[in-house]
């Protein structure tokens, strides 16, 4: 069983012959509205991938449909909880070569109530695996509890904040991060990736795939991504993140586990859109690459 707290987003996505420049007034071409936030489209891709996932977390008002949405692809949404204020949304810019720009606007997201996660996370099992990232309240006290509680935790290090990142640290089984976010994070602590206080870490590399570090001896083994051709790169990390724990909540060794989730990546990224793009096992199956 996975438990994820993390974000849910309505995300209001828009196409621009190229990211606006500071100052510059830019007339979209189309306009799309769908279910994204990180939380919201790893728990989509777990729940895609065949994984039992239940998402903590908060949405406004505004957000019942956001609820239905992710139960809708399989998502247990039994905890998660309803605020008076509006629900986390986002503002994407997406270019003619696939690049995009986000403004966040958290919303309900940092508005969750910690006592309720922890009820919740008394239901886990030893063993379960908890995954949060950068875009909620609670993530370093859910990380301790889980820790606590026998579950194996992972945090996806996105957005990027160092402070973020150092805090949740010692609580970690697992680090997830793209190239980007792993300089940052080297540059901030002034300590090499491969020398981490994480028993493991992952950098996915976009088109190169990923690279897996155990930091205990410092072996790093690299999984390449398979050939496509890339339309929308949104939620791309996300759709892997969620795979990878699917992979290794049904037992996958940590090697097949990231084979299946660069799979499932670069399927995402030949497609527009978040959560609603997200491939389903059987597709990635299908795509025999
Ligand atoms: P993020 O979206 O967090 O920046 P990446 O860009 O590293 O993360 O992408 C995550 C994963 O998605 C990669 O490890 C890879 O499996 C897949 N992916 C991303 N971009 C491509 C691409 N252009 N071609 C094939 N796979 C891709």
């Amino acid at each position: 069983m996975i438990w994820n707290l993390g974000s849910i987003n309505a995300d209001h996505v828009y196409a621009v012959p190229h990211i606006p420049a500071p100052g510059e007034t830019l007339a979209a071409t189309a306009l799309t509205y769908g279910l994204g936030g990180k939380g919201a489209n790893m728990s989509v891709a777990a729940a895609r991938a065949g994984a039992r996932i239940a998402h903590l977390g908060a949405v406004g008002a505004d957000g019942g449909w956001m609820v239905e949405r992710l139960e809708s692809y399989g998502v247990d949404c039994a905890h998660v909880q309803r605020r008076e204020g509006p629900s986390g949304h986002a503002i994407i810019a997406v270019d003619a070569r696939a690049e995009n720009a986000i403004t966040l606007f958290p919303g309900a997201n940092r508005e969750i109530d910690l006592d309720a996660v922890k009820q919740a996370l008394d239901k886990a099992d030893p063993g379960d695996l908890l995954i949060t990232q950068n875009e909620t309240n609670g993530q370093v006290e859910a990380a301790a509890q889980a820790r606590a509680r026998g579950l194996r935790v992972v945090y996806a290090a996105a957005p990027f904040e160092a402070g973020a990142v150092r805090a949740v640290l010692p609580h970690l089984d697992l680090l997830v991060l793209n190239e980007v976010e792993a300089q940052q994070l080297s540059q901030a602590l002034g300590t090499p990736i491969e020398e981490l206080p994480v028993p493991q870490v992952v950098v996915t590399l976009g088109a190169a795939g990923c690279d897996w570090i155990e930091t205990a001896t410092g072996a790093r083994h690299h999984v390449d991504a398979p050939r496509v051709e890339a339309v929308d790169t949104t939620g791309a990390g996300d759709t892997f993140t969620g795979y990878l724990l699917a992979g290794l909540s049904e037992g996958l060794e940590m090697q097949a586990a990231l084979k299946l989730a660069t799979q499932a990546g670069a399927l995402k990224v030949g497609r527009h859109g978040a959560a609603d793009a997200i491939p389903s096992r059987e597709e990635v199956a299908q795509a025999a690459f």
